[in-house]
């Protein structure tokens, strides 16, 4: 049964009477590329979504046991399923959702990187393919917040043609920001990568437990060490326009275990 259906009508003493009614997610329509908040009114184990692990943690505001995921990008829509094992299984419906494509002019050697850079991109890769599969204990709390003040420009999920050629999905949201803005953390973590990298251009990485991670392109200037630990709205760097970008502004991405996720759907949701 979907959780519209058992919300519908019922008073809040009856949704959390039973330990199934006491199951709720967000966004209430999910769709391919969304994230995806889990939670219940009792402790949870950690369960099976999408092929991947999700930790549950006690939410000190909510009191509510959390556990935050994806839904992978290439997910067809349709029902879902979150299995806490021993026979507790959730249904969830992802909807389907539609994305835009765009074309893109960037400089030719970010389309066809010239071969004097291709040792430093293979280990750029290296470097990333190490950072993203750490799964450490859960740093972040609450709700996200927006890395700068900033209007959002470029979507995500958008397919993109760059000079024609080379084809790749928008893996993040841009923001507006002319060189020099400040870019903060969008919740508490620990500053994996703050270095300079071929498309990235400056690029800060933030690691805020069970392998979410948050990550922060095109900057200037660093301002926080590898290794610290940021709270949420800490000022990471200053933006630019380094790496591959048509222009000055801030590529914020979100990856879970792998997936990346649509930020302005992140920002906005309840934790609860
Ligand atoms: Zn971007």
């Amino acid at each position: 049964m979907l959780r519209r259906a058992f919300l519908a009508g019922a008073p809040l003493a009856a949704q959390i009477a039973s330990p199934e009614e006491s199951f709720r997610f967000g966004p209430s329509a999910p769709f391919p590329g969304s994230p995806i908040l889990f939670s219940f009114a009792e402790k949870t184990p950690a369960g099976g979504w999408m092929g991947r692990t999700v930790t549950f943690g006690l939410d000190p505001v909510s009191k509510r046991w959390v556990g935050l995921a994806a839904v992978g990008l290439d997910t067809k829509p349709g029902v879902h399923v979150l299995d806490l094992g021993e026979g507790r299984s959730y249904k969830v419906r992802v909807a389907p959702h539609l994305y835009r494509t765009g074309r893109l002019t960037v400089p030719p050697k970010f389309v066809t990187p010239p071969k004097s850079v291709s040792e430093r991109i293979a280990r750029e890769q290296a470097i990333k393919k190490k950072v993203f599969a750490a799964r450490s204990e859960r740093l972040w709390a609450g709700a996200f917040g927006a890395p700068t003040d900033t209007a959002q420009s470029s979507p995500f999920g958008t397919r993109r043609t760059y000079n024609g050629k080379t084809q790749s999905t928008h893996q993040g949201l841009d923001f507006r920001a002319v060189i020099g803005t400040a870019v903060r953390a969008a919740g508490r973590g620990r500053v994996l990568v703050a270095e300079e990298m071929y498309y990235e251009g400056g690029f800060v990485v933030l690691d805020h437990g069970e392998g979410l991670f948050t990550l922060y392109m095109h900057l200037s200037k660093f301002l926080v060490p590898v290794g610290e630990l940021v709270e949420k709205g800490t000022v990471l760097a200053e933006s630019g326009s380094s790496g591959r970008v048509t222009g000055p502004h801030l590529h914020f991405g979100v990856q879970w275990q792998g997936l990346y996720m649509e930020p302005g759907t992140l920002l906005a949701l309840k934790i609860a």
